[in-house]
């Protein structure tokens, strides 16, 4: 019984973290498709975006936007945390590799 009341706290857990992304149809200035979550207030109209799908954070969304469209990005506005980790992770690898 534990199994089933442990597994049910982590699925209901995941889910309730989880956002709704989804992948603009119009490139912004930069010529980039942006990526943002259902809550987001820069986010298209409905017929100027394709639905991704629920995921844990906008990298996951752009893994699978990225197959999609070449062109994706992550908004600055929703995802704006999840691409600063991702320059803060790379600057790190740059640093180390010329160590
Ligand atoms: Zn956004």
């Amino acid at each position: 019984m534990f199994w089933l009341w442990a597994s049910g706290y982590f699925c209901s857990k995941t889910f309730y973290t989880m956002k709704f992304f989804y992948l603009s149809s119009l490139p912004n200035a930069e010529g980039l498709f942006e990526i943002h979550d259902k809550e987001c207030e820069l986010i298209p109209e409905s017929i100027n975006r394709d639905y991704l799908g629920p995921f844990n954070n906008g990298k996951e969304a752009l893994r699978v936007a990225s197959q999609k469209n070449p062109k994706a990005a992550l908004c600055a506005k929703c995802c704006s945390g999840i691409s600063q980790a991702i320059i803060f992770s790379s600057k790190n690898k740059e640093s180390s590799q010329e160590i």
